[in-house]
């Protein structure tokens, strides 16, 4: 439905996007994810018409929407520092860009209720701004971006502002009422976490350039570069010798840089298991452990070698504990 092909944006002889080509289908919630500086919000201003692009093309449904300008794409955007105007009551905030589209003073008093519910803030139409916590505020500037209905909604770091706890239920609220609304959306963040949420396709830049993308459990299970696994939080990178060599023995994996997805290990119940086979197993000092409900994230010292890895068991370990895990090959990836 929207589609960016070969979108290039340039500051002087810096080229902030470089050749950026993606997709975002009906109803879609594609998440672009990248370090601070790479172009992600460059990208989403010139998507929306306020960023002059050095070439490609932005169209939707075929059309190209080069010679439209912002309030005529039918794109609705949704930033970081909100910015409510402070003096005005959320009513009159939400109803902002009903009212610059002309729209009758009853439907709009209508069209801020239905949005006001949507977010979960029904009846706050004459509270003043001031008064809103940073949550709220936050689904304020939802329902604004939401009230005239846009075909696309741009979100750039929309929750990058809030601790930790509040943007962790507003990210589990989000795609439910983008969902409701049936809208496509491009939500960037530079955090993986909450890229992962949301994301129903994900777009991975680096430097102006998209390095990696596809569904969220494709690119984590196979991120392909060592900077796309760094990332997404990935932590056992390693490099595999010409012999499967890794420090605490070998590994069947190709040679070259490679990364242990966090579920690749297993323990064994009887450490004389590996003793045994030897190469099935590799002894290990845990040192970290924490309980996640279903399961446990482990950091561990590899005994030979000292490699340190990460992973995810469902079994209880407990720091200082040894044990010996085996580690499966179909779960290494290469990484360039
Ligand atoms: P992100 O949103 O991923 O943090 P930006 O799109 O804001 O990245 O910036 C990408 C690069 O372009 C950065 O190096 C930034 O300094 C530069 N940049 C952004 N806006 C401008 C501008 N108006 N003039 C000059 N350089 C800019
Ligand atoms: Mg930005």
């Amino acid at each position: 439905m929207l589609s960016i092909e070969g979108l290039s944006v340039s500051f002087g002889d810096h080229l902030a996007v470089d050749d950026v080509s993606f997709d975002v289908a009906d109803n879609e919630i594609v998440v672009l994810l990248g370090p601070s500086g790479c172009g992600k919000s460059t990208l989403l201003r010139a998507i929306a018409g306020l960023q002059p692009l050095d070439s490609g093309r932005v169209s939707r449904d075929g059309e190209d929407l080069a010679p439209l300008a912002p309030d005529e794409r039918g794109i609705g955007m949704m930033f970081q520092d909100h910015a409510l105007f402070p003096h005005r009551d959320v009513g009159q905030n939400v109803e902002f860009g009903l009212r610059m589209a002309g729209v009758a003073s009853a439907v709009r008093s209508t069209r801020v209720a239905e949005m006001l519910e949507l977010v979960g803030l029904s009846g706050f139409e004459r509270r003043t701004v001031g008064t809103l916590s940073g949550g709220e505020a936050q689904r304020v500037a939802l329902a604004r971006a939401l009230a005239p209905e846009p075909r696309v909604l741009l979100l750039d770091e929309p929750l990058g502002s809030l601790d930790r706890e509040l943007r962790d239920r507003l990210v589990e609220d989000l795609p439910g009422v983008l969902r409701e609304v049936g809208i496509s959306a491009i939500h960037v963040t530079h955090d993986h976490d909450e890229a992962f949420a949301v994301a129903e396709k994900l777009v991975v830049m680096g430097e102006g350039r998209v390095v990696r993308s596809g569904l969220p459990t494709d690119v984590w299970s196979d991120p392909r570069h060592e900077a796309v696994a760094n990332f997404l939080g990935h932590r056992n990178i390693v490099e595999i010798g010409p012999r499967g060599e890794v420090p605490w023995g070998t590994l069947p994996s190709e040679p070259g840089r490679a990364v242990i997805l966090p579920d690749a290990a297993t323990v064994l119940a009887d450490p004389g298991d590996s003793a045994d086979r030897p190469g099935r197993g590799v002894e290990v000092r845990v040192v970290g452990s924490r309980f996640r409900g279903a399961s446990w994230e482990v950091d561990v010292d590899t005994e030979p070698g000292g490699a340190h890895l990460h992973f995810v068991v469902p079994t209880e370990l407990l720091i200082g504990q040894r044990v010996f895990l085996n580690i499966d090959p179909s779960r290494v990836r290469a990484v360039s």
